[in-house]
């Protein structure tokens, strides 16, 4: 088979900042185990958090990131990434995505959000099941544009 036949059966995995880069996770919580990128095609996301709220901020439920302000930056962080995805989906790439378990902002299956809605002081959050809203505004924009993908979650 030629080269360039075998190129357009290629998946690209287009995956969540920490699963390369563990440094950039909220300090003190479960890391993700490193993704294996040996012989594949990869593309990194950015970590909206890190580059939003800094290395020190604090662990956050899903409604305290769901403001239109984090919403807009995450979409205006993914448009350049929508662009090479789309890009390579209409070139014949199988897109996989994935996000991180319980994440506010990259949860796929899961995303944590607070214990009890009246609570004024919580300090655990649980997870229930939702998207992470870096990962919404992912979905939602490539749906836009008629890109082909799957979504899942890495193990914890
Ligand atoms: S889950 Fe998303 S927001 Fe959280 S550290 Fe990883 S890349 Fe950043």
């Amino acid at each position: 088979m030629s080269e360039e036949k075998n190129r357009e059966k290629e998946i690209v995995y287009v995956i969540a900042h920490c699963l390369l880069n563990p440094s950039a996770r909220v300090k003190g919580i479960r890391r993700p185990k490193r993704f294996e990128t040996e012989k594949k095609n990869v593309i990194q996301l950015p970590c909206p958090e890190l580059i939003y709220a800094g290395p020190d901020r604090a662990k956050k439920s899903k409604e305290e990131y769901d403001t239109p302000d984090y919403r807009g930056f995450c979409l205006k962080l993914f448009l350049p990434y929508a662009d090479m995805i789309e890009k390579l989906s209409k070139d014949g790439h199988e897109i996989q995505i994935t996000g991180i378990p319980k994440s506010p902002s990259c949860g796929v299956l899961t995303a944590s959000v607070r214990n009890l809605p009246e609570s004024e002081s919580f300090s655990e959050n649980s997870a229930a099941e939702a998207k992470g809203v870096f990962f919404e505004e992912i979905e939602k924009e490539l749906r836009r544009r008629h890109v082909l993908f799957s979504m899942n979650e890495c193990v914890l």
